[in-house]
């Protein structure tokens, strides 16, 4: 046996027993006439002691001991003299009567404790040294929990768990698919699932009625910190169900993970349509921690003389809650940061409503008190506030906004970590025009069924008809990260077909690609909807993390490698000639 007790495991109470451990080396200090040895496993860190006047011979065993060393020890609990009120084990130690060195460690290139000196890529090339810190491996053991807890709350509501294949068929909407050649197929191609939607679309149709899966989806897209070329989704499906059931379900996940995981009540989710959080905030996922919503002043900012203000289709400011104080200094910088490329405005107005009630603007050549006290009013400012003003084009302009509003965010403290502000976006649009391309895209996917009543329109409507459709479709949102997303689908052939038409697929692509969805619709399918949490990021975001890399155990880097086991990597030539790949090349020609 190697151990009868963990390292996380053994209190006051122990004192006077016999125990056995087995763990990693933490840190080895030695004092001359004793040696101190932190021993850690998943479970926590208990302190070796070995007394030179006990065991010599033992003592210097401990004392050549490396950092990481694996190691068993027999001993005895005894009460500490000094406590470590910070451990769980702090009231003991172990006074070491025997001890096995059950491997040796070269010394490790970064330190494994709660801090460390590791840089990203060394720590990702030796991703099993990091996750043996304590705050990835908590981060590792959270997740395991919030799966099965996810599990546990969806069985009870009767969902089934069913997998669905990772080897399907490429098609072009959407991301970018990662895709494999087929050996036994010469010159054709599987792609790896963006997720499982027509295969959770077809269980319907099957009668399964309420489909879940914890599942790993591909997208082929350019990196951040909360993207991953491969991430889990908890993925739903339900039939014979309103969008008004999906979300109470769904809330109730959510609810539910909080309660059991974090021990956190919710109210009810406060639901806000897309065109409301557009207007209140520049953006479909609004951070509810705090307020500063938009407000609109072109009529009282428009016609005065200045012509920033007047040449723009949306004056629009936000009041930042006590940032009046800001100097001269840090307002230019502000302006410097919405100049940014990333942010793309082309100036920044701002108004100082002092504490003593008077206003002071960067526009005061324009605009007097008076005009400024007005603004204040209208935004319902403080004094103390400063009040924040971008002008431009209107969909650009309240993007803009949206970014300086989360700025303000940081920058004033009022993203707090262990808040949290769920809410429900509801009634997007089904359609989105790109001017670039001259198309519509499909707002959420091409399966999202318009509104009910918005159906005789999209079937016979003009054009501007179709960017003015409504969807089914939700988010729910929780301080300002997207977590889940889904839609009440089509379940009639027609409509599908009319809406692969609007999509820009022709009568013979949209059989090509989705042929078998439309052919199952019009074998009994039953009316259906759904939603897909992104798992990694709910995990980061219950923590309060931004980075959904934390909570994977391997994930890749922003080039999309896995520094770890060096992928992706070359191939040899017999493999690759397997696969046929010329042939590709051949069919296009034709
Ligand atoms: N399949 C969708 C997605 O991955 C979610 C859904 O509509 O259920 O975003």
């Amino acid at each position: 046996m190697y151990r009868t007790h963990t390292c996380g495991e053994l209190r006051i109470s122990d004192v006077g027993k016999e125990v056995k451990l087995s763990g990693w080396v933490q840190s080895p200090r030695d004092f001359g006439g004793m040696t101190f040895i932190d021993l850690r496993d998943r479970y926590g860190i208990t302190q070796l002691v070995f007394n030179m006047d006990d065991d010599a011979v033992l003592c210097e065993q401990a004392r050549k001991l490396g950092r990481e060393f694996v190691v068993s020890v027999t001993g005895m609990v005894r009460e500490r003299s000094n406590k470590n009120p910070n451990r769980a084990t702090g009231d003991i130690e172990i006074e070491v009567q025997a001890m096995d060195v059950l491997n040796p460690s070269k010394v490790p290139p970064f330190t494994i404790e709660d801090d460390t000196d590791g840089g990203d890529d060394l720590r990702m090339k030796y991703r099993y040294l990091d996750l043996r810190r304590s705050p990835v491996q908590r981060n590792i053991i959270f997740r395991s929990n919030l799966a099965l807890e996810t599990r546990k709350y969806l069985a009870g509501q009767g969902f089934l768990e069913i997998e669905t294949p990772f080897l399907i068929k490429s098609t072009p909407e959407g991301a970018r698919d990662f895709v494999v050649p087929s050996r036994m197929n010469p010159g054709q191609f599987y792609a790896l699932p963006q997720s499982p939607q027509t295969f959770k679309q077809i269980l319907m149709v099957s009668g399964f009625d309420r489909y879940f899966q914890i599942v790993k989806c591909f997208r082929d897209e350019d990196l951040r910190a909360d993207r991953q070329p491969e991430f889990t989704q908890i993925d739903c499906e339900m039939a014979f169900i309103t969008q008004e059931e999906i979300l109470n379900t769904f809330e109730g996940l959510t609810k539910y993970l909080f309660k059991t995981i974090l021990g956190l009540d919710f109210q009810d989710f406060p639901r806000m349509s897309y065109d409301e959080a557009m207007r209140r905030f520049g953006s479909d996922k609004p951070d509810l921690r705090f307020g500063m919503e938009f407000n609109e002043l072109n009529a009282l900012t428009q016609n005065k003389g200045f012509g920033v203000f007047d040449s723009a289709e949306l004056v629009v400011g936000i009041a930042a809650p006590g940032a009046a104080e800001f100097t001269r200094k840090q307002l230019d910088e502000l302006t410097e940061w919405v100049k940014r490329p990333q942010i793309g405005a082309k100036g920044l107005v701002y108004v100082r409503c002092n504490t003593d009630g008077t206003f002071k603007s960067s526009v005061d050549k324009f605009f007097d008190e008076a005009a400024l006290k007005g603004w204040a009013e209208k935004m319902g400012a403080q004094p103390g506030d400063m009040i924040l003003i971008l002008a431009g084009e209107e969909e650009k302009t309240r993007k803009q906004l949206n970014e300086l509003r989360l700025e303000m965010g940081r920058r004033l403290g009022l993203m707090k970590a262990g808040d949290f502000k769920p809410l429900w976006v509801v009634d997007f649009p089904l359609l989105e025009w790109d001017e670039d391309t001259q198309r519509f895209y499909a707002m959420h996917h091409p399966f999202t069924s318009p509104k009910k009543e918005d159906v005789p329109r999209m079937m016979n409507g003009d054009h501007e008809t179709m960017k003015n459709l409504r969807a089914d479709a939700y988010d729910l949102v929780i301080n300002g990260v997207e977590i889940g997303g889904g839609s009440i689908r089509i379940h009639d052939r027609g409509l599908q077909e009319k809406n692969f038409k609007l999509l820009g697929f022709t009568p013979e692509e949209a059989e090509a690609q989705f042929g078998f969805l439309m052919g199952a619709f019009e074998y009994g399918a039953p009316p259906h909807g759904g939603i897909a949490f992104g798992f990694d990021r709910l995990c980061a975001v219950m923590n309060g993390q931004n980075s959904i890399r934390d909570f994977i155990a391997f994930p890749k880097n922003n080039m999309g490698r896995d520094m770890m086991i060096d992928a992706p990597s070359d191939i040899h030539a017999a493999q690759l000639e397997e696969l046929n790949l010329e042939l590709v090349k051949e069919k296009e020609k034709k």
